[in-house]
């Protein structure tokens, strides 16, 4: 494990290794002399930070990230006038994009004042070539760009970054490989997500996670309780499991195992109490997960599973492969087996040739199903996509009147399913103190909801039972009933 070398004493003047990850050991060490020369001369400790855009992969590459970051010396900050910044940035809808093209204006100004600053992007966004052109053409301060399959070399790419002192740009279009055993630094001491798979071969029509983050590849099921185990005796209590679509991992492996098996393995690790997986796809949501789920200890009490439309014309056309009455089916087994089980979903307004009628049976799909919660996103065109070059893209005002009518179903069915648990007294995971009012802490209940209560920092990580007094909405007020034993 890397936590294991000892980085001062990689010969450096040896070729770097062929094998990977001695490779990128190699490159930490060998960073790790770049900095500490350029700390000297300035005097100070240098700074970085990553700035995450998207979703919980990306969160979990920029753990990554800060641990080479780490690794090779630099003081991890939340400030963007740091020595070294980078974005790792989501291309899942434009406005992301044009959010990432309007930060990196302001960071070209403290670039100005700071001449050893390195700006640096990676994740989703640079694996479009129009991006890259972009960016090649009118952001020329730039010093390193690299996609998502060659994440796990980012020290190799930081060392040539360090020695050619131009604009380093890597892209690859594709890989099978998955290295393991590399540094990363956890944003919370008592969670984490770990990934399970990379990539997608579902090719939903709207959707540019393939063309980005490649086809389907699963991480060995030994490679991932290793990682667990690891966590575990590090004091992780609570695992998320990420994949683009974890209900069909292990499918490509060489020994094909199944996500509820693997959810098996994972239960069995001492010192892990709760575990969560994002995101599931419906058409591969199997009678064996229902099951591991209802029997379960451990698995958390909510399942997040995208409807994206409740029109099955829609659905087609979205590429989804399940229709309306399957999705309704589905939903209503696993409530039936899982009374408990908070149920979220994503849903999509404005896909081209939606009409009214179309949102109606979205808002019925709602209704139906009791959503917990659900996040509603506007259709946005993504370029190289099928559905970029549908005809009927839908106009504006449809659109809005469809999102706005969608929403207000969407908050009154949350708000009841939540109001259910009022009174109950049930464990929470406390993630923090509240940000508004330090005297509160936040935790999460299995089912992701969030409760606000008193007590003190020292119970951070922790998991405390709860007596949930008043319902807000989406959150509870509460109280603690029983503070665990130290
Ligand atoms: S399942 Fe569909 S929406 Fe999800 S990442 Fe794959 S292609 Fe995109």
């Amino acid at each position: 494990m890397y936590n294991k070398i000892d980085f001062s004493k990689i010969d450096l003047t040896a070729e770097p290794p062929a094998e990977e990850p001695a490779r990128q050991y190699y490159y930490i060490a060998k960073c790790r002399q770049y900095v500490k020369s350029a700390s000297e001369r300035l005097g100070r400790t240098l700074t970085s930070t990553v700035v995450t855009f998207g979703c919980q992969m990306n969160a979990r590459d920029s753990e990554k990230l800060a641990g080479i970051l780490e690794c090779v010396g630099y003081q991890m900050s939340d400030c963007e006038e740091a020595d070294l910044v980078i974005y790792n940035t989501c291309t899942v809808r434009d406005n992301a994009n044009q959010r990432v093209y309007g930060r990196l204006g302001v960071l070209h100004g403290f670039k100005k004042k700071n001449p050893h600053m390195k700006i640096a992007l990676c994740g989703c966004m640079m694996q479009e070539e129009s991006v890259i052109e972009k960016l090649r053409k009118s952001y020329r301060f730039i010093d390193l760009i690299f996609g998502t399959h060659n994440i796990f070399k980012f020290a190799e790419l930081l060392c040539t970054m360090f020695e050619s002192g131009r604009t380093v740009i890597d892209i690859w279009k594709d890989t099978d490989k998955i290295v393991e055993d590399l540094p990363v630094e956890r944003k919370y001491p008592f969670k984490s997500g770990i990934n399970i798979m990379f990539g997608c071969n579902n090719f939903c029509s709207y959707c540019i996670v393939p063309y980005v983050r490649g086809r389907e590849r699963s991480r060995s099921p030994e490679d991932i309780v290793k990682e667990i185990k690891t966590l575990a005796a590090d004091g992780v209590v609570e695992i998320m499991l990420l994949g683009q679509n974890v209900n069909s991992y292990g499918k490509n492996l060489e020994k094909p195992t199944s996500f509820a098996g693997l959810l098996k393995e994972a239960e069995k690790i001492d010192g892990i109490e709760r575990i969560r997986f994002m995101t599931s796809h419906p058409k591969d949501l199997s009678d064996e997960l229902i099951e591991a789920m209802k029997h379960s200890e451990k698995i958390c009490r909510h399942l997040h599973l995208p409807l994206q439309s409740g029109s099955t014309r829609i659905l087609q056309a979205m590429n989804r492969r399940y229709t309306k009455e399957q999705y309704l089916s589905l939903a209503e087994k696993i409530r039936k087996e899982i009374p408990d089980i908070a149920i979220t979903t994503d849903i999509i307004v404005g896909f081209p040739g939606e009409t009214m009628e179309d949102i109606e049976e979205t808002i019925d799909v709602v209704k139906k199903v009791r959503f917990d919660n659900a996040f509603t996103f506007i259709y946005s065109k993504r370029t190289g996509t099928p559905a970029a070059s549908m005809p009927d893209q839908v106009p504006e005002e449809i659109v809005k009147e469809g999102f706005d009518k969608l929403l207000k179903t969407v908050q009154d069915t949350a708000r009841n399913q939540v109001a259910r648990w009022q009174g109950q007294t049930l464990p929470a995971l406390v993630e923090e103190q509240n940000a508004q009012d330090n005297t509160l802490l936040t935790g999460r209940l299995s089912n992701n909801t969030i409760v606000h209560f008193p007590g003190d920092a020292s119970l951070i990580g922790r998991i405390v039972h709860v007596r949930l007094k008043e319902c807000h909405g989406f959150y509870y007020m509460g109280e603690a009933v029983e503070t665990p034993k130290f």
